[in-house]
């Protein structure tokens, strides 16, 4: 294996990314069905302007909106360029993981950063998530991390497997219940402040989520660098909304991307479900933070974080 991917250095990578833009494509499926209670697995996938069913050739990864420029063939009806844009995101992502991390734990990110995805776009369209994400995501977690130890980075050299895998589960049920517990507390008082509610219940499942498959530091991680990640790029949104509205230029144009939106969702949500009145969800902020944990920071911030812990509780 070593003598092979020495002499094709970019097989894997390749692979990652070809597997995550199907992957990625069966992430769309997710992000229009489960929000609103339908089965993933049938109907295959048809034509939401006419219900043709749509051919194989026509549903190809990242390449079909380009080929087909945007137009259904059986119809002619116009679709989103946010298919590809999620498959193309999906493959990047993976792609990412197989150049950054060892295999267990490229592997092991591919399933995490599926659930962050589908988890991001749902809570952008819905402003909820729904529990089959979330709380199957943290029984997930913490199977894999169960069964392979490695991916915690919990294996034992020495000890028999065994030991191993009980350590590893600890760590993601401890990421579990410090993420979620945090979260629940942050939210509880933010109530109590702004008299409101300020986040939804299923960040707080959401971030439990993140730490069965981070451990309590990519939580944590997830809550601040989300928060800050969140601060960075809303802000500047919210001035330029603002001042469009200020100049009377971003009526028509809300209107506009609202019909769009409507067009592209199946026609299924109904007007008042996609109204957001300003609520910016946070899900897709704590989403990014965990990526990001997982992907390039985890070294770093685990040893930083355990050892200011340490110092803690001496
Ligand atoms: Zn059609």
């Amino acid at each position: 294996m070593q003598t092979f991917t020495d002499a094709f250095p970019w097989f894997i990578p390749s692979v990652f990314f070809i597997f995550g833009a199907i992957v990625g494509s069966f992430l769309n499926v997710c992000i229009l069905r489960l929000p609103r209670g339908m089965s993933i697995v049938s109907p295959p996938s048809h034509c939401f302007s006419c219900g043709a069913k749509i051919a194989w050739y026509d549903n190809i990864p990242i390449l079909s909106w380009f080929i087909l420029r945007g137009r259904a063939r059986c119809c002619g009806a116009k679709f989103s360029f946010r298919y590809s844009a999620i498959e193309l995101i999906t493959a990047c992502v993976f792609l990412c993981m197989a150049l950054c991390l060892p295999l267990p734990k490229a592997l092991f990110g591919a399933v995490f950063a599926s659930i962050m995805i589908v988890c991001t776009f749902i809570d952008a369209d819905t402003l909820s998530l729904p529990d089959v994400v979330t709380v199957g995501g943290c029984i997930a977690g913490g199977l894999i991390s169960f069964a392979f130890p490695q991916v915690q980075d919990a294996y034992m050299d020495g000890y028999p497997y065994f030991i191993s895998m009980i350590k590893s589960l600890i760590v993601s049920v401890v990421g579990v219940a410090v993420g979620s517990g945090l979260l629940y507390w942050i939210r509880l008082c933010a109530e109590v402040l702004f008299k409101r509610e300020a986040m939804g219940e299923g960040d707080v499942v959401l971030i439990g989520c993140i730490g069965a498959f981070c451990g309590w530091q990519g939580a944590l991680f997830a809550i601040f660098g989300g928060s800050v990640i969140g601060c960075v790029l809303v802000v500047p949104y919210m001035l330029f909304k603002a001042a469009l509205e200020k100049c009377g230029l971003s009526k028509s144009g809300a209107k506009e991307g609202k019909e769009e939106a409507k067009n592209t969702n199946e026609g299924a949500l109904s007007a008042d479900e996609s109204e957001d009145d300003g609520m910016i969800p946070f899900g897709p902020w704590l989403c990014m933070g965990g990526l990001i944990y997982y992907m390039f920071l985890s070294d770093f911030v685990r040893e930083y974080l355990t050892s200011f812990a340490s110092k803690l509780f001496e």
